[in-house]
C-alpha cells in the first residue's frame, strides 16, 4: 500500500512537519490499534492501523491531508523543536507570573515518629518576631512579583503542634491578600492525629481548602510505620477524625507504599471510600512509594523500599493517575516565589530541606526577591535551585524521551547527585497503556453519568 502523496503543492515535511521526539507507543492488547501518548502535547490517543501507516509516511503527504491536523492537534508531529522550548519553559518557570507560595513550618517538632521521615525535629514553634517577619516577606514577595494570589501550604514537622500560630498567621495573611484585592488560599499537610471539631473550623476559618493525610495500612500495618514518638498506636484516631468530624474541605488520603504494606493498596481504597460515603466528607485516596532519605538512613530506620516490578507497576498507573492535558510540572524548588519558610524563619528552596539549616539560601528577615541574590545569607543556595529548571543542558535528560514529564526528576536528588529517573522509564510501553486505560475508564464513568 502507497500513501497518497502530494502531486502538486508541498509536501507535510517541505513545510517543517516532522514527527515529535516525544512520542510513546504501545500496541493495544485487544484490537490492531496502536495507542500513543504525546508527552510533550500531554495527549493520549489510539490510532488505527491505517493512520498508523499514514504516520510512517506522512512526510510524503500533501501539507492539507486531514490526518495532518489529527496527528498535529494531538502532538505527535509538530513544527517546532520541542527540546529547546522546553529549555525555555525551564527558563521561564524559575520566574514565571502567576501566584507567589509560601510553605510554612510553625514547628518542626512532630508527635509522631516514621521511619521513613526525612526531617529532625526540633521542638518549639514560631515565635512572634518570626511571624512578623514571614508577612513582611508575604508583602515584598507579592509587590516584587505584583501577582494578586497568594497561596500558603502549612507544614512541618506536624503543623497541629501549632494551631495558635497557624490561626493568628493566617488571619494577617489572608488580611493581606485582602487588602490587595487578591486571592487567597491554603492547604495543609498533616498526620491528621490532632484534628477535631474545633481544629477543623479553625482551619476553615483561615481558608483551608485542602489537606493531605497518611495513611500506611488499615490498623497494625499503619501503625507500624506511623506511630507516635515513644510508642503507640494512630490509625483508630485518624480513622476516627476521617469519618467522626464534619470537614468542609477536600482530604487526600496519601498511601506511602513500601515492602512491607503493598498488599493492602486494594483494600485500603475501598475503606477510604468507605468513610467517604459514611461521613460525607470529600476524601480521596492515592499511592506514593516511599523513597530513601538521608535522615533515615542516619537513623537506622529506613523502610524496605520497593523495587523491580513492584514499582515500575505502581509507579505507571500512580502517574497516569495524575496525567493531565499538559506538560509534568516544574517543580516548586524551581521558580523565585515559592519559599519554604522553618519555624526559625530561615528559607528553602525545597521540602526535603527544610530541616537542613546548611541549605538555607536566606532569612524571612532579611531576604528581599526585589534583590534576591544580594539579600540572601547564601546565594549559592538559592541559585543551584532555580538552575534545576533547565535540565536540557544535561546529556541524558537531554536525549531522553521522559524529559516533558519528567523535567529532570526531583531537583534536591539531582543536585545531589542522585538521578531519580522515572521508575518506569524503560518500560515506556506499560505507562503508555496505562494512560490509555485511565482515558477508557474515565469514558465509561462519564458516559454512565449521563446515561444515570
Ligand atoms: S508525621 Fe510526617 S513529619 Fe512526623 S515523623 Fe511522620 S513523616 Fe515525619
Ligand atoms: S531524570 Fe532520568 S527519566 Fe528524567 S529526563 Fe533525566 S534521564 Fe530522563
Amino acid at each position: 500500500m502507497e500513501a497518497a502523496a502530494a502531486t502538486d503543492g508541498r509536501t507535510a515535511a517541505e513545510v517543517g512537519w516532522h514527527v515529535s521526539r516525544y512520542n510513546l507507543m504501545a500496541k493495544v492488547p485487544d484490537n490492531k490499534n496502536v495507542v500513543i501518548a504525546n508527552l510533550y502535547k500531554g495527549s493520549c490517543a489510539e490510532y488505527t492501523p491505517i493512520e498508523m501507516f499514514l504516520l510512517s509516511s506522512f512526510d510524503k503527504l500533501a501539507e492539507d491531508h486531514p490526518i495532518i491536523e489529527r496527528f498535529a492537534r494531538r502532538g505527535v508531529i509538530c513544527k517546532l523543536d520541542e527540546r529547546a522550548a522546553l529549555d525555555a519553559l525551564g527558563r521561564a518557570s524559575c520566574a514565571g507570573p502567576g501566584g507567589v507560595s509560601l510553605t510554612i513550618c510553625p514547628t518542626m517538632g512532630c508527635n509522631f515518629d516514621c521511619p521513613y521521615c526525612f526531617e529532625n525535629h526540633r521542638a518549639g514553634k514560631m515565635g512572634e518576631q518570626v511571624q512578623d517577619d514571614v508577612v513582611a516577606l508575604a508583602e515584598r514577595m507579592l509587590d516584587a512579583s505584583g501577582a494578586s494570589r497568594l497561596d500558603v501550604n502549612w507544614f512541618g514537622g506536624e503543623p497541629l503542634l501549632a494551631c495558635d500560630v497557624i490561626e493568628s498567621l493566617s488571619v494577617r495573611l489572608m488580611a493581606l491578600a485582602q487588602e490587595r484585592g487578591g486571592t487567597y488560599s491554603a492547604g495543609i499537610i498533616t498526620n491528621g492525629y490532632l484534628l477535631a471539631q474545633d481544629v477543623v473550623d479553625m482551619l476553615a476559618r483561615c481558608k483551608v481548602g485542602s489537606a493531605q493525610i497518611t495513611l500506611d495500612g488499615l490498623g497494625a500495618v499503619h501503625d507500624a510505620t506511623r506511630h507516635l514518638a515513644g510508642g503507640g498506636p494512630t490509625f483508630e484516631r485518624i480513622a476516627a477524625n476521617l469519618s467522626g468530624l464534619k470537614i468542609p474541605f477536600k482530604v487526600s488520603v496519601r498511601h506511602n507504599i513500601h515492602e512491607g504494606n503493598r498488599h493492602e493498596v486494594d483494600e485500603l481504597k475501598a475503606f477510604v471510600e468507605g468513610l467517604a460515603k459514611e461521613s460525607g466528607n470529600d476524601l480521596s485516596y492515592y499511592t506514593a512509594t516511599v523513597s530513601g532519605s538521608e535522615v533515615a538512613d542516619q537513623r537506622g530506620r529506613q523502610v524496605g523500599l520497593l523495587c523491580g516490578a513492584d514499582s515500575v507497576d505502581l509507579s505507571a498507573v500512580q502517574e497516569a493517575e495524575s496525567f493531565s492535558s499538559g506538560r509534568g510540572s516544574y517543580c516548586g524548588a524551581h521558580g523565585i516565589w515559592n519559599v519554604g519558610i522553618d519555624a526559625l524563619g530561615n528559607l528553602q528552596k525545597c521540602w526535603e530541606a527544610v530541616d537542613k539549616p546548611h541549605l538555607a539560601f536566606g532569612t524571612a528577615h532579611d531576604w528581599d526577591p526585589a534583590r534576591p541574590f544580594e539579600t540572601s545569607g547564601c546565594a549559592d543556595n538559592l541559585t543551584m535551585f532555580l538552575n534545576t529548571a533547565c535540565p536540557v543542558p544535561d546529556g541524558e535528560c537531554c536525549e531522553c524521551v521522559w524529559l516533558p514529564l519528567c523535567v529532570g526528576g526531583c531537583p534536591y536528588k539531582r543536585l545531589f547527585g542522585e538521578r531519580r529517573c522515572i521508575p518506569f522509564k524503560d518500560d515506556p510501553e506499560r505507562y503508555a497503556l496505562a494512560l490509555l486505560a485511565r482515558l477508557n475508564e474515565q469514558k465509561r464513568s462519564k458516559s454512565a453519568e449521563s446515561c444515570g
